[in-house]
């Protein structure tokens, strides 16, 4: 209950904890268990919520890729809210190959396009978030959903289907049948392991596993070709501003007269699930990363700069509080860091936690000559991004206590 505990009044137990967290706790109980073969990849959804002047309520748009032309899955969303409110966002996968790829200047991005910029014109900001998503899906799942005394849920369990952007009702599945399983168990007064089980059969017979079963390749889809993302997209992307989507699917296919319709075919079965290609293996997003990597630029549209906010300013809308002496976040070796540091600034670039993170966190202080790694934590919103982008898995960021944190109230 508190982080000084210091009498039994300070603990609450319980006969069987549930775990709904993105990570931040439930990571410790699947490493501890080893329940996973094959890791979790994330992506960071960054999004805003803005008051406009016509009223869009209803409205859903998804797109795919831009401003993301650089090989990194991901894409954006618009959902028209009551009251004339927009939530505009980016789901962004963290296995980029950037090592400076920063998702809040990437949703800035997208929203200077002019089909946002109609929309957001004359409008105000209200409010800024961050959180990652389990992208995995039916290859990254535990090999039990439960362990003695826990059970896992929705995204800490990663049942998260990305080809639907559809976590919510996933997630309030695995409450239901979770919460059917423990009265079951209580009720008979036995809450072992094997009472627990009818929690994975039930799941496993439901949507939320066959449905993630179905849809098991669809990033894999675009991971095993890069040169959809990476080649085929940015043509065709450019073609839907200039002309018609389809033209640049013809533009496509000229250049790539046998390779295209191949391409299409093959990834196609694989986001449709009609093909069997077996087990996959992914490596964790970090991996991903090549050091001298740099985005290809393109053009920006015009756009109004009152509706683009710097990473600073957009933590402002995020309402961060912090008590005093707060250490949410472990930095395990300094000298890591150092090294890090040292290594991308010959690179001339900088590190990818000062890069990826979504507010204004990690900084590089010039103590003693030396560059070294630092945090101000009081802007921290709490996405894990850094944790996930080190490539030497050097951070581990900790759940917040005393009510502190960002206010996702209203996101
Ligand atoms: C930008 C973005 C857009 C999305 N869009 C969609 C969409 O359009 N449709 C859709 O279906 N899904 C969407 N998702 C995914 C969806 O939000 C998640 O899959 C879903 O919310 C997961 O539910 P959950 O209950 O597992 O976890 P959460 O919703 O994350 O809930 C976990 C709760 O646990 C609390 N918590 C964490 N740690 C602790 C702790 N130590 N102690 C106590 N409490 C703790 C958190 O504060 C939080 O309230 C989106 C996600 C993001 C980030
Ligand atoms: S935290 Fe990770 S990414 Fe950041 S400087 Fe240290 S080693 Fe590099
Ligand atoms: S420090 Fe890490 S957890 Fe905090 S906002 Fe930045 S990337 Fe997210």
């Amino acid at each position: 209950m508190s982080e000084d505990a210091k009498s039994e009044e300070d603990f609450v137990y319980g006969k069987v904890t549930c775990f709904g967290d993105k990570g931040f706790i439930s990571r410790e109980v699947i490493d501890h268990y080893k329940l996973r073969d094959n890791p979790q990849i994330w992506s960071v959804g960054v999004k805003e919520v803005w008051q406009v002047n016509e009223d869009y309520a209803g409205k859903v748009w998804h797109t795919l890729g831009y401003p993301l032309l650089d090989g990194t899955f991901g894409g954006g969303f618009v959902y028209g809210m009551k009251d004339k409110r927009l939530t505009i966002g980016m789901v962004i996968s963290l296995d980029s190959k950037d090592p400076n790829m920063n998702p809040q200047q990437k949703l800035q991005d997208y929203k200077k396009h002019p089909f946002i910029q109609e929309m957001i014109k004359g409008g105000k900001l209200l409010k800024y978030g961050a959180a990652l998503l389990p992208e995995g899906g039916y290859y990254s799942l535990p090999k039990k959903f439960y362990v003695p005394g826990a059970i896992l849920l929705g995204d800490a369990l990663g049942v998260l289907d990305v080809k639907n952007l559809a976590g919510i009702d996933r997630s309030m599945e695995c409450g239901y049948v979770a919460a059917k399983v423990l009265h079951d168990a209580l009720v008979k007064g036995d809450t072992s392991e094997a009472a627990l089980a009818p929690y994975q059969k039930e799941l496993e017979s439901g949507f939320v596993i066959k449905e993630a079963y179905k849809n098991r390749y669809f990033r894999w889809a675009f991971m095993s070709n890069p040169k959809l993302l990476g080649q085929y997209l940015p043509d065709i992307a450019k073609s839907v501003d200039k002309t018609n989507a389809w033209v640049g699917m013809l533009k496509v296919g000229f250049k790539n007269p046998f390779g295209a319709p191949v391409d299409g075919v093959t990834s196609l079965s694989l986001i449709e699930g009609t093909r069997d290609i077996g087990p996959i293996k992914y490596e964790a997003d970090c991996k991903h990363i090549v050091p001298n990597f740099t985005a290809p630029k393109y053009d920006e549209p015009p756009y109004d700069k009152a509706t683009i906010y710097s990473r600073p300013d957009a933590v402002f809308f995020a309402s961060t509080k912090y008590h005093e002496g707060n250490e949410h976040i472990d930095e395990f070796n300094s000298d890591t860091c150092v090294k890090c540091i040292s290594k991308y600034e010959g690179l001339g670039k900088t590190t990818p936690c000062v890069a990826d993170c979504t507010a204004e966190v990690h900084r590089i202080d010039i103590i003693d000559d030396l560059r070294k790694h630092g945090m101000s934590l009081e802007n921290c919103i709490h996405c894990r991004t850094c944790e996930i982008v080190c490539p030497e898995v050097n951070l581990r960021v900790k759940p917040t206590s005393q009510g502190s944190g960002p206010d996702f109230l209203g996101l």
